[in-house]
C-alpha cells in the first residue's frame, strides 16, 4: 500500500452518502461503517450540557466495564444467569429497605426498563386490588399535572385519567381537591414525588391524610401510587425525615428511575409494592430458577441485565453515606445556579433547588415586560450547546410558559458559572437584538479568529 490507499477516508464508503433508505444490498467493512455512523451521531447535542434530561449521563469507569461485560445477559433468563437474578434481587431488598416497607425481605419489586414500565404494572396491580374487592364499572384514577407514561396507562389499559387542574400559585396536587373528584371507581391516587414540569414535590402525607378523612367520611379506601420516577433516591439521603414512602400505610406502591437520580445507566427503573398482598398473584408469572421457580412481572421479556447489575453496584459502592454526598453536592450545584439567576433582573424562581420542596433542579419564569420569551432564551442558548427547555405549565395555567434546569451527577459549580455567563449574554443579546442594536463582538460569542474587530450582524436603526 501506498500513498495513502489505506488511509480510513479514502475507503470505499466514506466517499458516498450513508445508505438510508431501502434494506442496503451490500455491506461495508466495520471501520468504515463505524465512522459513518460514528460521525453522524456528532450531531447529536451534548448529553451532559442537556439539562432537560432527568437521566444519567455520567457513570465512572467500573459501571462502564460493568455495562460492557454484561451486554450479552439476558435479565429474562434466571436460570441461565442465576447471579444477575441475585444481584437484582438484593437491589429489591436494599430500596425496600430504602423506603421503608414494613418487611422489606418478603415484599415484592421488580427492576424494569425506566419508570414508564414501572408505572404500568403500579397501575395494573391498584386495578386488580380494586376488581379483587368488587370495584365493577369502568375504573378511574386521580392524579395532579403527571409525565406523559400515566396518560398512556390511561389510554393503553382503558383506565379513565382524573387530572386536577392547576389554580393560581398552586402548582402540584393540592389534598384539599381529592374528595370532589373520588369515588368508588377510583383504583388509586397517583402522587407525583418530584413534578415534571417544576421539579416539586407533592405533599404525599397530605394527600394521605385527605384520602383518611375520606373513608372516615365516605367508606372509600383509595390507596395511593407515589410516581417517585426522580425523588424516589434523593429525599431518602437529602430529606429523610420527609414522609412521603411505605411509612404511609396508605401507599401500596412506588416506582422511581434508577436511570435518573438512581445514578444506573440508561435503562433502568424500579417498582415496588409495600408488601407481598399488595401486588395480585395474576400479574405474576413463574420463570425456572435454579431448579425451583421465581416470580416475575414485567411488560417486557427479554431485557439487557446490565443496567440493574449496575445499579447494585452503585449501590455497593456508594452506600447511604456515599448517596448523600453526591446528592447533597448535586443540591449545591443547584442552589447555586438557583442564587445566580435570582440575581437576574426579570427571572422568578419556581423551584430554586431546596432538597426538601423538590428535586435537584431550578425552575423560573420571566416577569414584566419583555421583547422575547423564554423559547427565544432556549434557542439561543442552543447556539453554545445548552439544551434547556421552555414549555408552558399544564393546564389551567397553560397561559404561564416556564423554564426548567435539571442538576444532575457530574453537573459542576463551574459549568453552572458558565451557565450562568451564558444566560446573562443571551439575555442582553435578545434584549438589544429586538431593538435592533448591533452585538458588541463579545456578545457575538467571544470566539474570533483574527485581530481584526468582527463586522456588526445587524443593521442599526435608521
Ligand atoms: C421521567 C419520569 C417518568 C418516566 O420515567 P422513565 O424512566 O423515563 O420511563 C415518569 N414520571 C415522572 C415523574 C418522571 O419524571
Amino acid at each position: 500500500m501506498s500513498e495513502g490507499a489505506d488511509d480510513l477516508f479514502v475507503r470505499p464508503g466514506l466517499g458516498r452518502p450513508a445508505p438510508q433508505a431501502g434494506f442496503p444490498a451490500h455491506g461495508m467493512i466495520p471501520q468504515v461503517a463505524y465512522e459513518l455512523v460514528h460521525d453522524e451521531l456528532m450531531l447529536d447535542g451534548v448529553s451532559r450540557m442537556n439539562l432537560a434530561t432527568f437521566c444519567t449521563t455520567w457513570v465512572d469507569d467500573q459501571a462502564r466495564r460493568l455495562m460492557t461485560e454484561c451486554m450479552d445477559k439476558n435479565l429474562v433468563d434466571k436460570d441461565e444467569y442465576p447471579q444477575t437474578a441475585e444481584l437484582e434481587r438484593r437491589s429489591v431488598q436494599m430500596i425496600a429497605d430504602l423506603w421503608h416497607a414494613p418487611d422489606p425481605s418478603t415484599t415484592r419489586g421488580t427492576s424494569t426498563i425506566g419508570s414508564s414500565e414501572a408505572a404500568m404494572l403500579g397501575g395494573l396491580a391498584a386495578r386488580t386490588r380494586w376488581r379483587a374487592r368488587g370495584g365493577t364499572g369502568r375504573p378511574n384514577f386521580v392524579c395532579g399535572p403527571v409525565q406523559v407514561c400515566w396518560e398512556k396507562f390511561a389510554r393503553y389499559f382503558d383506565v379513565e385519567i382524573r387530572q386536577i387542574p392547576l389554580r393560581d400559585e398552586r402548582l402540584t396536587l393540592h389534598p384539599g381537591d381529592l374528595a370532589q373528584v373520588c369515588d368508588e371507581r377510583t383504583i388509586m391516587v397517583v402522587s407525583t414525588f418530584g413534578q415534571t414540569y417544576t421539579g416539586l414535590f407533592e405533599d404525599v402525607a397530605g394527600i394521605s391524610t385527605a384520602l383518611d378523612d375520606l373513608e372516615n367520611a365516605r367508606d372509600l379506601d383509595i390507596p395511593i401510587h407515589v410516581d417517585a420516577a426522580s425523588g424516589g433516591f434523593l429525599a431518602p439521603f437529602t430529606a429523610p425525615d420527609l414522609v412521603w414512602d411505605f411509612r404511609l400505610p396508605r401507599v401500596k406502591s412506588i416506582n422511581a428511575s434508577g436511570h435518573k437520580t438512581g445514578l444506573a445507566p440508561l435503562g433502568c427503573g424500579w417498582a415496588m409494592w409495600r408488601d407481598r398482598k399488595d401486588l395480585p398473584d395474576e400479574l405474576i408469572f413463574d420463570v425456572d430458577y435454579l431448579g425451583d421457580s421465581m416470580a416475575t412481572f414485567n411488560l417486557n421479556f427479554s431485557r439487557p441485565g446490565g443496567q440493574a447489575i449496575t445499579q447494585y453496584y452503585d449501590f455497593i459502592r456508594l452506600g447511604r453515606v456515599g448517596y448523600f454526598k453526591v446528592q447533597s453536592a448535586v443540591y449545591r450545584v443547584a442552589r447555586h445556579l438557583a442564587a445566580g439567576l435570582h440575581g437576574i433582573e426579570g427571572f422568578e424562581l419556581l423551584h430554586d433547588g431546596d432538597p426538601r420542596r423538590g428535586i435537584a433542579a431550578v425552575c423560573w419564569r420571566l416577569t414584566g415586560d419583555r421583547v422575547f420569551n423564554l423559547y427565544d432564551l432556549s434557542d439561543r442558548l442552543r447556539s453554545r450547546g445548552w439544551l434547556i427547555a421552555a414549555y408552558p405549565l399544564p393546564a389551567d395555567r397553560n397561559d404561564e410558559t416556564i423554564m426548567r434546569a435539571v442538576i444532575r451527577h457530574g453537573f459542576t459549580i463551574d459549568m453552572a458559572d458558565l451557565l450562568l455567563a451564558d444566560i446573562v449574554r443571551c439575555t442582553r443579546q435578545l434584549q438589544r437584538r429586538l431593538f435592533s442594536t448591533p452585538l458588541t463582538r463579545e456578545e457575538a460569542g467571544g470566539f474570533t479568529h483574527s485581530a481584526t474587530p468582527a463586522t456588526p450582524t445587524a443593521t442599526p436603526p435608521t
